[in-house]
């Protein structure tokens, strides 16, 4: 995984400055195997940075393509996801925490923020439709897509063994 430096150079020599990116950031599928889940894609991260009193402010939108199953009936899905990032660089000299994003001379590495923002923005939960119907939970098939009679037929069932008559007849029948 190559690293996406922004050259933050002008930016340091002129606090007045706010400069735009538009920039791709590898993404290794380590991030969200454990889900299931590929990229298809690199994120795409355009935003702008500016420096003040030694600290580099960015904000960023970043969107990117993922290969994800329906948690609900486990279809494939490729969908497009995008979030807002907003976070801070500091120089080395005056950080005092080990996870902060730190300022290298004239550059800033932008796949750990971006990696960390995504993963803190993945949604916990994805379905292939906001109406996804599942699995049956009989039969076992695709709700979105065949329409089985399980759930009448059980009722019917369940109604049948609840209602007392039913058992005289039976008797009756005998
Ligand atoms: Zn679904
Ligand atoms: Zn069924």
């Amino acid at each position: 995984m190559s690293a996406m430096l922004l050259n933050i150079g002008k930016a340091k020599r002129n606090e007045d400055i706010v400069e735009d990116f538009d920039v791709e950031v590898s993404l290794d599928d380590d991030l969200v195997i454990d889900r299931g889940y590929h990229f298809l894609s690199p994120a795409r991260v355009t935003g702008s940075f500016y420096y003040k009193g030694s600290i580099l402010f960015l904000d960023a939108k970043v969107t990117y393509t993922l290969s994800c199953v329906c948690d609900n009936c486990g279809e494939e899905i490729e969908r497009e996801f995008s979030f807002d990032m907003s976070e801070e660089f500091v120089e080395e000299y005056a950080s005092h925490d080990p996870d902060d994003y730190l300022i290298n001379q004239i550059a800033i590495d932008l796949d750990r923020p971006v990696c960390d923002n995504l993963l803190y923005n993945l949604p916990s939960r994805i379905l292939c439709k906001e109406n996804c119907q599942g699995l049956c939970d009989i039969c076992g098939k695709n709700k979105n897509t065949y329409s089985c009679n399980c759930e009448a037929i059980e009722s019917e069932e369940r109604h049948r063994e609840q209602n007392p008559f039913n058992k005289i007849k039976i008797i009756g029948d005998n």
